[in-house]
């Protein structure tokens, strides 16, 4: 991968001023931000985040009191064992199919079954960011506006009892050298590492003893305002690493499908 980047990037005569102007040309405006549900700080609370488009979270239910698991079962994460049921959770990894001849089944299956994939505990897909404190990437005196500030990140989420925390962070940059790769120990209970997407299990987190904290350190000193943030989906990243930043390429919006991302705002 890293050798089809660095041929790619060859075959560009651009400077590395020039290329990050490219890339530039791409970041979402401040209202795009807002229409997909980005964290934004809120300039009359440091530290906390303004939250405008909640349609963006329909699937994702942000209030406590009706979390719908991926069973499709509507429970109050306000009670204390919401998560626990007697029957466990059956649920479809895929998603429903809405168009063509496998109209209405799921494609991890084929089928309408109650769910293919078992899991001892309901879990929500709330992220628990209400009483967090938000970090904010800052400008830094002499970041450059070069290829050497664009990156890519990507979380991976687990289910806690608190909804979805961020178990994995990774950033690489313009040539595909990653510049920052960790596990992260989440704040609540783990139900479910969500394996089967995020590739993160239990021996993994086993001895990893570093906290959302350290990992927001790590990235406000690899980061600041200037710095182009790529990803899909970034305000989901954002939202589990509890920071903001406003100089992002979301590829979700950039090359946006109805079927994958229905919700998005391109
Ligand atoms: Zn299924
Ligand atoms: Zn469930």
């Amino acid at each position: 991968m890293k050798d089809l980047i660095q041929k790619y990037l060859n075959c560009i005569p651009l400077s590395s001023e020039e290329l990050y102007v490219r890339f530039w040309r791409h970041t979402m405006s401040y209202t795009k931000m807002k229409q997909n549900g980005f964290p934004l700080p809120d300039p009359k609370s440091p530290g906390k985040v303004l939250l405008v488009n909640t349609n963006v979270f329909s699937s994702k239910s942000m209030r406590l009191d009706s979390q719908m698991c991926r069973c499709g079962k509507t429970f109050s994460m306000l009670e204390d064992d919401w998560y626990v049921d007697d029957h466990g959770c059956n649920y479809h990894l895929g998603k429903q199919s809405f168009a063509g001849p496998n109209y209405g089944l799921y494609n991890c299956c084929k089928t309408v079954s109650p769910g293919c994939a078992f899991s001892k505990h309901h879990v929500s897909f709330h992220r628990p960011y209400e009483d967090v404190r938000f970090v904010h990437t800052v400008y830094k005196k002499g970041s450059a506006k070069k290829a050497s500030n664009i990156f890519s990140i990507d979380c991976e989420m687990a289910f806690t009892t608190k909804g979805m925390e961020a178990v994995k962070v990774s950033l690489v940059d313009i040539n595909g050298e990653v510049v920052y790769d960790t596990y992260v120990q989440p704040k609540n209970t783990i139900l479910d590492y969500n394996t089967a997407f995020s590739g993160v299990c239990e021996k993994n987190l086993l001895y990893v003893t570093t906290r959302l904290d350290d990992v927001q350190a790590r990235l406000l000193q690899l980061l600041n305002k200037d710095s182009i943030l790529i990803g899909h989906g970034v305000e989901n990243d954002l939202l589990a690493l509890n920071m903001t930043h406003e100089t992002v390429i979301d590829t979700s919006c950039v090359f946006p499908t109805r079927e994958a991302t229905p919700s998005r705002i391109p």
